[in-house]
């Protein structure tokens, strides 16, 4: 491939972003306080709800995910905060906390591993904690945590918050915000939503807002009540990304001309399709019964080197992961989300097949 040449992403964020929604980007700004911008913030809100089954707020970030976790945990925790680490993100949501001041604790369990009800049950019968963090898809292990289970069981602690980075399942996996009464889900926009990073959003509910008010020095960017002061009013307290809002309104459009249904059957499809050559040709990384629906974490067992493969594949055309710190060669990681179809995917499998064969020859 030449210089200037653009690969097709399936790295686990930022994805392939749709031709449609890069254009959109470049229509002219308007004021952050216009009418014409309040309609626009309207329409993604009522997207965004659509997307996460909430009827909750919904909170618009110029920033990355990272923002967003340090807003959660700033905003809620009153008590002490429980971070549940399965891999390095969810690992990074305890320094977040830490770093923020806020007394925290973390359970961690070994790379590739899920987190289960009972590690969580176990944490909160101490009475410690008045909120948890959990990643729900762990991009550095392609591990899916059984969220269901895990708010089941966090909702039999009163009060307990259920704070949830969705950052590489929002838009991609289906999860019912209300129904399983998350407090806070989160994500940037590079990933399952499909767009150029720079942008984030949140859900927030109830519980997690009166919190808010009850904690002080939370800073003023990411302060849910100034937050919403500015949203009851269709507005951002300060300016925002407007192309990225452009954008999001594009992909909502064609997020719901996809149908929500198809689009997490999609994921599914295309998950199953790289588990199956991956079973064939390695090993899975994540645990039995919890691999993720938007990025599979591949057991390099044949030993060959990681970034020789991903420099072949880069030259055909193809960017995908190695694995993420400390397991950079010993797995390597495809991503299957956002707008990658299932015939995109068995055109990279037959490229990694071509390619591993040349490694090997
Ligand atoms: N959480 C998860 C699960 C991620 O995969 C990432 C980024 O890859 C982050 C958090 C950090 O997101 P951002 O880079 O948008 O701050």
């Amino acid at each position: 491939m030449n210089r200037g040449q653009r690969a097709k992403l399936f790295i686990p964020g930022p994805t392939h972003v749709h031709d449609e929604v890069l254009r959109t980007m470049s229509e002219y700004p308007i004021g952050h306080r216009s009418e014409e911008f309040s309609e626009l913030f309207d329409e993604i809100v009522q997207g965004i709800r659509k997307t996460l089954f909430t009827d909750s707020r919904v909170y618009l970030g110029t920033c990355s995910a990272t923002g967003l976790m340090e807003a959660a945990v700033r905003n809620t925790v009153t008590r002490r905060c429980a971070n549940f680490i399965c891999g390095a993100f969810s690992k990074r949501w305890h320094e977040i906390t830490r770093s923020c001041g806020i007394p925290c604790d973390p359970f961690e369990v070994d790379p590739g591993c899920s987190i289960k009800p009972e590690t969580v049950r176990n944490a909160l019968e101490s009475n410690r904690y008045d909120t948890i963090t959990i990643v729900h898809n762990e991009t550095s292990t392609g591990v899916a945590n059984p969220l269901e289970e895990i708010a089941e069981t966090a909702h039999h602690f009163d009060d307990v918050l259920l704070l949830v980075d969705m950052v590489s399942s929002m838009a991609s996996v289906k999860v019912e915000v209300d129904k399983l009464g998350i407090d806070v889900a989160l994500a940037s926009v590079q990933k399952g939503w499909a767009l150029p990073p720079g942008f984030a959003l949140c859900s927030v509910s109830e519980r997690a807002f009166d919190a808010s008010s009850r904690v002080s020095n939370k800073g003023y960017y990411f302060d849910f009540r100034v937050m919403d002061e500015f949203a009851r009013k269709s507005q951002t307290p300060t300016t925002p990304s407007i192309p990225h809002m452009y954008a999001l309104r594009t992909q909502l459009r064609r997020i719901f001309d996809e149908g929500l249904e198809n689009r997490f059957r999609r994921h599914n499809l295309m998950a199953e399709r790289v588990r199956q050559w991956a079973r064939k040709n390695f090993r899975l990384f994540a645990e039995k019964g919890f691999e993720s629906d938007t990025v599979t974490c591949i057991d390099n067992t044949r030993k060959f080197e990681v970034s020789d493969l991903l420099a072949r594949l880069l030259e055909k055309g193809y960017l995908i992961s190695g694995g993420y710190g400390p397991l950079k060669e010993r797995t390597f990681r495809i991503a299957h989300m956002g707008d990658i179809q299932l015939t995109e995917i068995d055109e990279l499998l037959d490229a990694i097949d071509e390619t591993i064969e040349e490694i090997e020859r």
